[in-house]
């Protein structure tokens, strides 16, 4: 199985160095707007070839860029003009359809780059050093540079795993460059005898997570600090679009670069945390294209202040980016992630296969069973649904030899003989079924 890793490197330059890269930086981005701007007077041309003809020359001489680099000028000026004509297709979709009167505009003037983040091509922009450099294509020279990164990629780096494209990037605030590179990582192919244990992961609110592995052991992460941190954020903001003048427009793009950064880095630090806590599972997520539905945004003006504040918490935590971060760790720590169905998992009792609305007396942290009477705590419970659930995967798994990011009910059905064709709403029926007989029991039911 092979995956690709991107490896953020930062890069030991000095003074002198820094102004190289700087000069580099620069003129590439003056070559993407001259080029956009070429592309708009040549009828707004979204070919690569015809951009070719009208600016490699220039490229070359006026900005004093390599072959390899001129070339990735025009093909991503050429990818920037087809995504604006996409876009302006569907907006005239969109206009005649009547869903908008809005005209897009954006090819009415020359797209303007503002980065200066490029693109080099291994082996011909950069390449590995011997003692742990990289050299890389300045206008003038090269350049080898020593760096630093996460011990695990540059370990990928020294075993020579393959290298993929690379970006140059600038972070303003430290004054330092950094090289993004992409590494196309060999791992063993994943077998259920692999992943000993499973584990399910609970995203909510009050509790970033709540995870249950198979023995019954728990990890709680609370949300609250983040929330304190949240309500900064946005007071800052209410403040900046009241005042509504450029220079505010200006600290608000800002600011929300920097909590979009704050949510990713926190995502990042609790996907690692359960990688490490549970090595060697297979995690189950909750298929969360729902979500939406399960935490509605509140627009009601005369709420209160404390509704919109619970609002706000909800309706803007990134789960889908921590189970996107976690699913793509999970192989480098010999575990896997798939996905399991959403559906009744706060709302089934995982002792006696009642689901129910009412399970969850006033919708409150804890859980109640109208049948049994078996308490819980909310959150857990469902990490034990979405546990039980992972269970069958890999079960599948083991039985078939092949693994399903989500167990079907319909092909476990189309398996067995004489089942006919079932309408979606009795594969629902089925699906739920299968669910409600699951029982959670340490000492006899889940077992591996
Ligand atoms: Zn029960």
């Amino acid at each position: 199985m092979r995956i690709t890793v991107s490896a953020k490197l930062k890069l030991k330059h000095n003074a002198e160095q820094k102004s190289a890269l700087d000069r580099i930086t620069f003129a590439y981005r003056d070559a993407l707007n001259f080029a956009s701007k070429k592309a708009f007077e040549l009828d707004k041309t979204s070919s690569a070839p015809k951009l070719h003809k009208a600016v490699y020359d220039d490229l070359r001489a006026q900005f004093g860029l390599g072959a390899q680099l001129a070339c990735t000028v025009e093909r991503q000026v050429a990818a920037t003009f087809k995504i604006q004509w996409t876009k302006l297709k569907q907006n005239l979709k969109a206009r005649e359809a009547g869903q908008t009167k809005r005209r897009y505009k954006g090819l009415d003037t020359a797209p303007k780059f503002v980065s200066r983040t490029l693109e080099y091509q291994y082996n011909r922009d950069y390449s590995w050093k011997k003692d742990g450099k990289v050299s890389i294509g300045t206008l003038k020279s090269r350049l080898v540079l020593g760096y630093e990164g996460y011990h695990k990629h540059l370990e990928y780096i020294q075993q020579g795993c393959e290298t993929g494209s690379a970006k140059l990037y600038y972070q303003k605030s430290k004054k330092q460059y950094y090289l993004i590179v992409a590494l196309n990582v060999e791992l063993p192919d994943p077998h259920p005898t692999h992943h000993a244990n499973v584990v399910g992961v609970d995203v909510g609110q009050r509790y970033h997570f709540v995870a249950t592995d198979k023995d019954g052991k728990s990890l709680f992460e609370k949300g609250k600090a983040v929330g304190q941190q949240k309500d900064h954020f946005a007071r800052i903001k209410k403040a900046l679009q009241r005042k509504g003048t450029r220079s505010a427009t200006r600290r608000l793009v800002a600011l929300s670069g920097r909590e979009r950064r704050f949510i990713a880095d926190r995502n990042h630090t609790l996907a690692k945390k359960l990688l490490t806590r549970f090595p060697n599972a297979i995690f189950g997520l909750e298929d969360l294209t729902k979500i939406r539905e399960r935490t509605e945004r509140c627009s009601n003006p005369k709420a209160s202040k404390k509704a919109k504040r619970v609002k706000r918490h909800q309706s803007q935590w990134s789960f889908a980016e921590l189970q996107a971060m976690l699913a793509y760790k999970a192989p480098l720590f010999g575990s896997l992630a798939v996905r399991v169905d959403a559906n009744y998992t706060s709302q089934a009792c995982y002792k006696c296969g009642h689901v129910s609305r009412g399970n969850r007396p006033k919708a409150g942290l804890e859980f109640v069973c109208e049948a049994c009477g078996h308490r819980g705590h909310a959150d857990r419970v469902a990490s034990v649904n979405i546990a039980l659930r992972t269970l069958l995967v890999r079960q599948d798994w083991m039985s078939t030899g092949a693994l399903s990011m989500r167990p079907d009910v319909s092909d476990v059905e189309a398996s067995r003989p004489h089942s006919g064709c079932r309408s979606a709403q009795e594969v629902k029926a089925a699906r739920l079924k299968r669910y409600t007989e699951l029982r959670w029991n340490p000492d006899t039911s889940l077992r591996l």
